[in-house]
């Protein structure tokens, strides 16, 4: 479609072909208005470059690509977060984790998030937890810069590490204290399931998203590895697939954890499972 110059700011809005949500998101971003000013600036033209721009942003959305990245941004625990195609978009499901692993976390305490991608979880809690010592890690480079502007623009202390799983732990024993709480949304997604084919997801990076394998693998390397690094009773939270619940809870208890059990989110359905270490 064409965004006309000259069109006022209404008109231009109700000839969108985007559902409204999407239609008044773009409007903003092409603009520079707000919300409320697409209401009491209703009558305004639009100018050329407006137009112009809001056209290419309109191609895009079209075209498939999600709206997270291409405003470059997210709310996730109430906190605005940057994000690009290095990063996983924040999911609501994801604020689940989140309050499980705030309520859990000690005074002091030290925690853990593992594939922390645009660092949606431990910027939350380090945000929310201003006592606590997070540290987050990731494998990938373009990843962590993005989590580290996140953690900076949201005023979180957090520690970020470049490791893949556990590898930059182990290495180095300095850098490998203990944890009283270990986090992760890892790739879970197994490989060849169609809803990596749909929607966002499709745009989105393949490593954050699945484990090219029947879906557990790291969940697998998560939970073999976490007794290294959790103190006595450290707890570990993963966030999992709708139909991974049962599966991951059989391997926390094969792994010698303790108090294992699943958390469901607001859809109803097992996201989060987690244990003690016994
Ligand atoms: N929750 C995401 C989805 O199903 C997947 C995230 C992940 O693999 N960690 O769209």
């Amino acid at each position: 479609m064409n965004v006309q110059a000259g069109a006022s700011v209404q008109a231009t809005l109700l000839a969108l072909p985007l559902d409204p949500l999407e239609n008044r998101i773009l409007l903003c971003e092409a603009t520079g208005l707000s919300r409320v000013q697409l209401i009491t600036q209703s009558e305004r033209p639009l100018s050329a470059t407006e137009a112009a721009r809001l056209t290419a942003l309109v191609a895009r959305r079209l075209a498939g690509e999600p709206i997270a990245y291409i405003v470059g941004r997210r709310e996730f625990f109430g906190l605005d977060f940057e994000v690009n195609d290095a990063v996983l978009i924040p999911r609501p499901d994801t604020e689940l984790i989140v309050e499980l692993a705030l309520a859990r976390l000690p005074p002091q305490g030290r925690m853990l998030d593992m594939g922390t991608g645009s660092g949606a979880i431990a910027v939350a809690c380090a945000h929310t937890r201003a006592d606590a010592h997070v540290t987050a890690l990731d494998v990938s480079e373009a990843a962590l810069a993005v989590a580290r502007r996140n953690a900076d623009a949201n005023g979180a202390a957090v520690r970020f590490l470049r490791s893949d799983w556990f590898g930059a732990l182990d290495a180095d024993p300095e850098a490998g204290d203990t944890f009283a709480l270990i986090a992760s949304n890892p790739p879970y997604i197994a490989a060849g399931d169609e809803h990596l084919a749909q929607g966002d997801l499709r745009f989105e990076p393949a490593g954050a998203l699945t484990d090219h394998a029947d879906g557990l693998s790291a969940l697998r390397i998560i939970i073999a590895g976490s007794p290294r690094h959790l103190e006595p009773g450290g707890w570990l939270l993963l966030e999992h697939g709708y139909d991974q619940a049962a599966a991951v809870r059989a391997l926390l208890a094969a792994g010698g954890f303790k108090d294992v059990q699943s958390w469901r989110d607001l859809a109803g359905i097992e996201r989060v499972s987690g244990a003690r270490l016994a």
